[in-house]
């Protein structure tokens, strides 16, 4: 049975930046429940005093980086999703038991099924990066039938890592090499948060390539700016925003959240961004 949280929080540090909490408010609004959603920016030195928080007064919320690992080896009950990847997004508790999940697989999953609109059979797929996001995304990939997924990373102990933990991807550190054959590039390094990298030349993507990047911003990311600009079909990290929060909801509540409330609270609170920076 489902213990309804008295309040929902999101631990992480840095925290400041992201839109969980503006999403999940008018979520919660949107469903008449009255219930908060806080961001708390914790340090390292207090993640105990926290998780014991937590426990006490019957707390639930999302984890974000860097204490997803932390989290997971606090929970008493772990999601086999969550359990493959050794990571969680998402926690409530259930009677005292401390509950984990990882909703990052699933919102992947939705976003990229809605960008290629299903047509996931048989594909080459190149993801970008090697972190904890990264292992998220091989393990909705490895449900799809026929994928072929190749990591590229800057570094190797990254890439050894989630080569042990998924020993059907390919790996390959030189870059035009793991995008030459590519229908479907994701892009899971936080390159383009600062509004202006881009983590690869498009011009080395094969002409039909579709990209996903996992980084969102007020304006997209140059990396999408980019992409459709020369004709891919292309979408930034916001999609799979809207449904990792809506599986962390309905977590949460047991009923399902109104995505396109949330989708607006996002695009509203992203054009305040934009009139701030100019
Ligand atoms: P992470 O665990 O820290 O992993 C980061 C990965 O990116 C590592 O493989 C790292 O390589 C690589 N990297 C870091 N800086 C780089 C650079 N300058 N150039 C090339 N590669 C670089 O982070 P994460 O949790 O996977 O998150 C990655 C991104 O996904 C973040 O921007 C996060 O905001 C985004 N994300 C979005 C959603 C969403 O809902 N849209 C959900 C989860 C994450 P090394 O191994 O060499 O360090």
């Amino acid at each position: 049975m489902i213990q309804t949280p008295r309040e929902l929080v999101l631990i992480g540090n840095p925290v400041e930046h992201s839109l969980s909490p503006v999403m999940q408010r008018a979520a919660l609004d949107a469903a008449d429940i009255p219930v908060s959603y806080t961001a708390l920016h914790v340090e390292h030195s207090e993640v105990a005093t926290v998780l014991d928080e937590i426990r006490q007064r019957g707390l639930a919320g999302n984890v974000t980086i860097p204490y997803k690992r932390v989290f997971f080896e606090s929970c008493d009950s772990i999601s086999p999703l969550a359990a493959r990847i050794g990571a969680i997004n998402t926690f409530w508790m259930q009677g005292d038991r401390l509950c984990g999940d990882n909703t990052d697989i699933g919102g992947f999953d939705s976003a990229t099924r809605q960008l290629l609109q299903d047509g996931i059979e048989n594909l080459n797929i190149t993801l970008l990066g090697a972190g904890g996001s990264a292992a998220a995304v091989v393990a909705a990939l490895s449900s799809w039938p026929g994928s072929k997924i190749t990591v590229w990373n800057r570094s190797l102990p990254g890439l050894n890592q989630l080569k042990q933990d998924f020993d059907t991807i390919s790996v390959e550190m030189h870059l035009p090499n793991a995008v030459m054959d590519a229908d479907l590039v994701v892009n899971a390094t936080p390159v383009g948060l600062d509004g202006i990298s881009t983590p690869i030349d498009i011009s080395l993507l094969p002409k039909n390539a579709a990209i996903i990047d996992l980084v969102y911003g007020p304006n997209s990311t140059p990396l999408i700016r980019e992409a459709k600009a020369k004709g891919h079909l292309a979408a930034d990290g916001t999609g799979m925003l809207v449904e990792q929060g809506a599986l962390a909801f309905r977590r949460w509540f047991g009923i399902n959240p109104d995505k396109e409330v949330m989708w607006r609270a996002i695009m509203k609170e992203q054009q305040i961004r934009r009139s701030r920076t100019g």
